[in-house]
């Protein structure tokens, strides 16, 4: 089967709340199998599910003791500030000190809809909330301040415009805040 492709900055997916999972099944367990196929490739410590067009609340992760799945996933508590250099698979080549809390506890389900629960920490702790922000629609660039912003979709504009796509921010650029 084709790699799943990573959809990148200007695709509306990307800008969507995914919807929560209504069923673990084999056809979700296929699905991740894929994710993790691309997210290797690509590769990553992490993919979500909006970053391959589909709007449901599960990423897929490995942060080195194997590949993993969380699904429904929900921050319960965080403590603390870290700064940290954060990229994205959606926003190639770019990344900025983007300051987070440094310890989350993350609950969730696993792909045989198991609980999950856990404590994680710094780098840990910042790929969960990462993956957060891409099922509530969210990308680093709603971090930066106006001046960044503006610099960095410049530089998103010409890379995507290269690829021969469409101008991911249309006449004027009027669509992305
Ligand atoms: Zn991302």
């Amino acid at each position: 089967m084709e790699t799943l492709a990573i959809r990148v900055f200007g695709d509306p997916v990307l800008k969507r709340v995914s919807e929560k999972v209504q069923n673990i099944d084999e056809s979700l367990a296929s699905l991740c199998e894929r994710m993790l196929e691309a997210m290797y490739q690509a590769p990553g410590i992490g993919l979500a599910a909006p970053q391959v067009g589909i709007s449901k609340r599960f990423f897929v992760y490995d942060y080195g003791d194997g590949p993993k799945i969380l699904i429904n996933p929900e921050i319960v508590d965080t403590d603390g500030e870290w700064e940290y250099d954060e990229g994205c698979l959606s926003i190639p080549g770019l990344s900025w000190n983007i300051v987070r809390p440094k310890q989350i506890h993350i609950v969730g389900y696993d792909i045989d809809g198991r609980e999950v629960s856990i404590e994680a920490d710094e780098l840990e702790s910042r790929l969960f909330q990462h993956e957060m922000d891409h099922l509530n629609g969210k990308l680093l660039l709603d971090y930066l301040d106006e001046e960044q912003q503006k610099e960095a979709k410049k530089v998103l504009r010409q890379m995507i415009m290269r690829q021969g796509n469409d101008d991911p921010l249309g006449p004027k650029g009027v669509q992305f805040p």
